[in-house]
């Protein structure tokens, strides 16, 4: 699937993700671990580089990153 032009929403799907940080290596100033140790979207997150985070998606063993598109539709 090719990279959309623009992402609106950026989501981690907790009760998938396995905390293997993959995604914050990747993406350290989108992505960070909460205490749980479930990543999530960190808050005021710049999305506009769009290459890094369908990166950052893909490389997330489980598929618990969920991107969305300009027009709201899921991307990866
Ligand atoms: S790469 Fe996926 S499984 Fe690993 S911490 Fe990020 S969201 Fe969770």
């Amino acid at each position: 699937m090719s990279d959309p032009t623009k992402i609106k929403k950026v989501e981690v799907d907790k009760d998938l993700c396995i905390g293997s940080a993959s995604c914050v290596a990747g993406a350290p100033d989108i992505f960070d671990l909460g205490d749980d140790g479930k990543a999530y979207v960190k808050k005021g997150a710049d999305l506009s580089d769009v290459a890094k985070i369908m990166d950052a998606a893909r490389s997330c063993p489980v598929n618990a990153i969920k991107v969305y598109d300009q027009d709201g539709k899921l991307v990866s």
